[in-house]
């Protein structure tokens, strides 16, 4: 059986050369930022996206798409939504974090088709902490 607390992804490199490489990867001009928030897609779990109805994770979505004002991928301004960079797995507690948990400079504003694209090409990786 797969022990959920091992994630296959972590050895994965995600040196693109494309844009995307931004889908995943900190920049450092968002470690600048006091803001933070998170969106989450856990994997696996149906129950995660009511988490997104809560009003905690809104106000993290406001402050994040009050940061990047578009899409960081096409500077759409349309169909925003926030991307976690990566899943926090918290060992001890056997569960993921909830999607506002997470320091903000793992969220990311995409619009819709850049997340989709994103998530199609690109395996969110799981860090066990
Ligand atoms: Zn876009
Ligand atoms: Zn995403």
């Amino acid at each position: 059986m797969n022990d959920p607390t091992q994630s296959k992804y972590r050895h994965i490199s995600f040196k693109s050369k494309t844009p995307y490489r931004r889908f995943i990867k900190a920049e450092d001009e968002l470690k600048s930022s006091h803001l933070e928030s998170q969106m989450v897609e856990i994997p696996a779990h149906g129950t995660y996206g009511a988490l997104l109805f809560r009003p905690e994770w809104k106000a993290i979505r406001e402050e994040i798409l009050a940061r990047d004002k578009s899409c960081i991928v096409c500077y759409s301004k349309s169909a925003l939504q926030v991307h976690h960079r990566q899943y926090h797995f918290i060992v001890r507690e056997n569960k993921f974090k909830l999607p506002w948990e997470y320091p903000k400079h793992l969220l990311i504003t995409l619009c819709e088709s850049c997340h989709r694209r994103g998530h199609s090409k690109f395996k969110v990786p799981t860090i066990n902490i």
